[in-house]
């Protein structure tokens, strides 16, 4: 039996971190340029490194929304594309894994 409870604090944890450095990003993102600052290019290219940093942190945050909805169904640790039990251990890497490792490996 899966300790959930431990699941879901960790879970909540990374989800807080996340949103944190979201909204980090995003105070950068809306910082009006330096006029005075000489190289705008690099600023722009500053700002692309941010929005993959935020698109990224934004899909994690769906899986891990989307693995505690699975555990208030009771439903975590089931693939979701097979319905096995997903290995514990690939759990504790992943704790927003929603398919096993065959599943996630199979394309
Ligand atoms: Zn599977």
């Amino acid at each position: 039996m899966l300790n959930t409870q431990n699941i879901k604090a960790q879970l909540e944890e990374r989800l807080k971190f996340l949103g944190t450095r979201v909204d980090e990003i995003e105070d950068d993102l809306r910082e009006p340029s330096d006029p005075d600052f000489a190289e705008h290019a690099t600023e722009a290219e500053g700002d692309e490194v941010l929005e993959g940093l935020e698109s990224s942190a934004l899909r994690e945050i769906a899986q891990i929304q989307a693995a505690l909805d699975r555990i208030a169904e009771g439903t975590y640790g089931e693939c979701a594309t097979c319905g096995e039990t997903v290995d514990e251990k690939r759990l504790a890497a992943v704790p927003h894994a929603s398919q096993c490792i065959s599943c996630a490996s199979k394309k």
